[in-house]
């Protein structure tokens, strides 16, 4: 039993239709729902670093079969002397990314005075860990007329990421894709960089009405670790997964930001198929062992 939060525009009890996961709000940006039952694969670069770096990526992700594309042009770096990202050039190369691919966008904005010059690039705002709790952004991005995907802060609790989403809400945003990121625990960077904490999408599933996905990415921080991590999420009942990719034979030492963690287009591909016969085994559950046919 998941102890129940008060009737918040963004929980079930508010939404008595809506009374038991599977997500009963779907989120549809540009023709792609998030949250039909069929999980969703968003996917691109950690970080826009180049017309030709980031083309090539959203043409393997668009080959792959993902359905939305994420790129970073601005970027949230721990360093003030790290790549932050192209800015607003980083955008025009995501739009001309969408126009020859199709996949809408999904970027990050960080700060909120420009909120609206990000929403008028992007398919989707995201609201990236490290600003869960950045009230006055979040209240920005709920007024922007745009979806949003709020991932949760490392060091967030349950409770903390359902209040940000109500934030967001109340400045008008009722089109919210949660994404859990992994948390801090004792994870050291060896193994894993977060700890991916599969039984937070489980309550949160049961708590709020609109999509859950998972980021498998940044959880993992190597790349080896993230098809494993993205079939647990799958396995979970998830909306949708956010995959940074690498191109093909990248010099991973050579890329800006989160290179360890970037997958290869022919592994995004098969992440892809996964998450369609996980698709396929939510419309047809398996009978049990022995059962009449
Ligand atoms: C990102 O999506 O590239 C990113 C910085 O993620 P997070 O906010 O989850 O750390
Ligand atoms: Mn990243």
């Amino acid at each position: 039993m998941i102890p129940a939060l008060p009737p918040l525009r963004v929980t079930r009890s508010s939404h008595p239709d809506y009374a038991a996961p599977p997500c009963t709000r779907t989120v549809t940006v540009a023709g792609v729902a998030v949250g039909d039952g069929s999980p969703v694969v968003i996917a691109g670069p950690c970080t826009v670093e180049s017309r030709a770096q980031t083309l090539s990526i959203a043409r393997a992700c668009r080959a792959a079969g993902a359905r939305m594309l994420r790129g970073g042009a601005f970027k949230p770096r721990t360093s003030p002397y790290s790549f932050q990202g192209l800015g607003k050039a980083g955008l025009e190369i995501l739009v001309e990314a969408r126009a020859e691919t199709g996949l809408p966008i999904v970027t990050e904005v960080l700060d909120p005075r420009l909120v609206s010059l990000v929403a008028s690039f992007a398919d989707v705002l995201q609201v990236g860990s490290r600003s869960m709790q950045n009230f006055p952004l979040l209240t920005e991005v709920g007024r922007a007329g745009k979806p949003v995907l709020l991932k949760r802060g490392f060091g967030a609790t349950l409770e903390e990421w359902v209040y940000a989403a109500e934030y967001v809400a109340l400045g008008g945003c009722l089109e919210i894709i949660f994404c859990e990121r992994g948390i801090r625990t004792f994870a050291n960077g060896a193994y894993d960089r977060a700890t991916l904490d599969v039984a937070a999408v489980h309550a949160l599933r049961k708590l709020t009405p609109f999509p859950v996905i998972v980021d498998p990415s940044h959880a993992a921080g190597h790349a080896g670790l993230v098809p494993d991590l993205a079939a647990a999420a799958l396995s979970l009942g998830v909306d949708g997964l956010l995959i940074e990719v690498v191109e093909a034979g990248a010099d991973r030492g050579r890329v800006k930001c989160d290179g360890e963690q970037g997958i290869e287009p022919d592994e995004l591909a098969a992440i892809v198929a996964r998450a369609e016969s996980e698709a396929a085994l939510r419309r047809a559950p398996i009978s049990p062992a022995g059962a009449a046919r």
